[in-house]
């Protein structure tokens, strides 16, 4: 027994070396080098052939363990923007009733180490997180969240930081960020300037004299733009911090499978939506949902305790299921050019679905008819009613062995083709001026 558990962890870490293009320094630090196959830190190629199968690793960890990922905006006594503002009180209110409800707030980055498989979490446990950078989070919240003593992250867009082209003054600075990152607080990348990162959307570009001109960029200049977007923000907040940046939060959760690549190659370990869901072992890392917490929308945050409140003792556990597992069409992160497509996703790698069981939200709609061909697996349903706005979520559901399994992805619909285009300030969150 001995013996097995001190290698077990060498072999989490090669396993994960072999997942990233880029050094890890779990690989580089690691003691053991008793195989010849590792001399010198770096997984040598013939390596992958005597990979742990993914078994090995359970012993490790609890498995059945799953999270809750909270995303506020800015803390403000009035609220004026309930879309993206909370007041102290109902904050403060929310932290007491996880602590109550016998939720552990863990950081972001033992999140990530348990998905590793590297660390134990608490069964049922919450991650919290502020986005886009407000002086209220560094004035406000943060003592709350020490009252409390929960580790948090602070997800910034570089160019909104006070001095930057959208930071004014309700922008948080970048010596309060240092004083954050001196306290142990986790800060991660939310872009440069806060904005649709697909090809051909609609963008705001500020000219050097401040000028701010709206355009949809694509070829080569757009390639520029999101290099800059998604690479450029991790550089920046890296050099003026000295610190790693390794988690990306999608603005309004616009991205696809290129924005996707730039972020893996860029050395991103896990991507963020705000499309929430309690986070399970086996959740993807490159479309990690978050809840969005507003202050009109209070039931998002009890129906989320709800979700893994139910779930101790292993009962009522959701299995997330990845979009590209089921070879949905359309695919996550396409764009189609109709209002009315045929939605459909193949369940038959699930195995074992109970027919009655299956179930299709798309959004805007709700639940919608779906034909379910048990023989086949595949699930279908024609859109009838044309869908509205640029941007459509669809979830699967359905009982596969007792379990609920849950597949989430989302597609995009050209603009000329939606119903009725809604403006970009209209279908995602308003970001009010600092
Ligand atoms: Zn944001």
């Amino acid at each position: 027994m001995m013996i097995r558990f001190a290698i077990l962890p060498f072999l989490v870490a090669l396993n994960f070396s072999m997942c990233t293009k880029h050094p890890s320094p779990v690989t580089s630090s690691e003691p053991v080098t008793s195989s010849p196959s590792t001399a010198g830190g770096s997984p040598a190629p013939g390596v992958a052939g005597a990979a742990p199968s993914p078994k090995i690793t359970k012993s490790v960890v609890d498995q059945t363990a799953q999270t809750i990922i909270f995303c506020y905006h800015r803390l403000v006594d009035k609220v004026r923007y309930p879309g993206t503002e909370i007041t102290p009180a109902d904050f403060e209110a929310q932290m007491k009733q996880l602590k109550d409800a016998g939720i552990t707030v863990i950081s972001l980055q033992d999140l990530l180490a348990w998905k590793r498989g590297e660390k134990n979490i608490p069964p049922r446990c919450a991650v919290i997180s502020f986005d886009d950078g407000w002086k209220s989070q560094y004035d406000v919240a943060w003592p709350i969240m020490k009252k409390f003593g929960y580790p948090f992250t602070m997800f910034i867009y570089t160019e909104g930081v006070r001095g930057g082209s959208l930071g004014g003054g309700e922008a948080i600075t970048w010596e309060q960020l240092a004083d954050m990152r001196d306290n142990g607080i986790d800060i991660e990348a939310h872009t440069a300037t806060h904005q649709d990162l697909r090809e051909g959307h609609n963008i705001m570009l500020a000219a050097p004299g401040g000028k701010k001109t709206r355009t949809k960029l694509t070829g080569p200049a757009y390639e520029q733009w999101v290099h800059n977007e998604v690479v450029g923000c991790k550089e920046l907040l890296e050099q003026r911090l000295g610190i790693k940046v390794n988690c990306f939060a999608v603005p309004f959760g616009n991205y696809n499978e290129h924005v996707k690549e730039l972020a893996r190659n860029a050395g991103y370990e896990a991507m963020f939506t705000v499309y929430g869901q309690p986070i399970t072992f086996t959740s993807r890392l490159d479309s990690l949902g978050r809840y969005a917490i507003e202050a009109n929308k209070p039931k998002v945050f009890v129906d989320a305790v709800k979700m893994i409140g139910t779930s101790s003792g292993g009962a009522a556990a959701v299995a997330e299921v990845g979009a590209a597992d089921l070879s949905t069409q359309p695919a996550d992160g396409d764009t189609v050019r109709t209002a009315l497509p045929l939605i459909k996703a193949n369940l038959s790698r699930v195995g074992g679905i109970e027919p009655g069981s299956v179930q299709m939200r798309v959004s805007g709609l709700g639940i919608v008819p779906v034909s379910y061909d048990p023989k086949t697996g595949i699930v279908s349903y024609q859109v009838t009613q044309k869908l509205r706005g640029t941007s459509c979520t669809v979830i699967v559901s359905a009982k596969a062995e007792g379990k609920k399994v849950e597949a989430h992805w989302t597609f995009g619909i050209e603009a000329a083709a939606a119903a009725a285009p809604v403006s970009a300030a209209a279908r995602s969150t308003p970001t009010p001026k600092k």
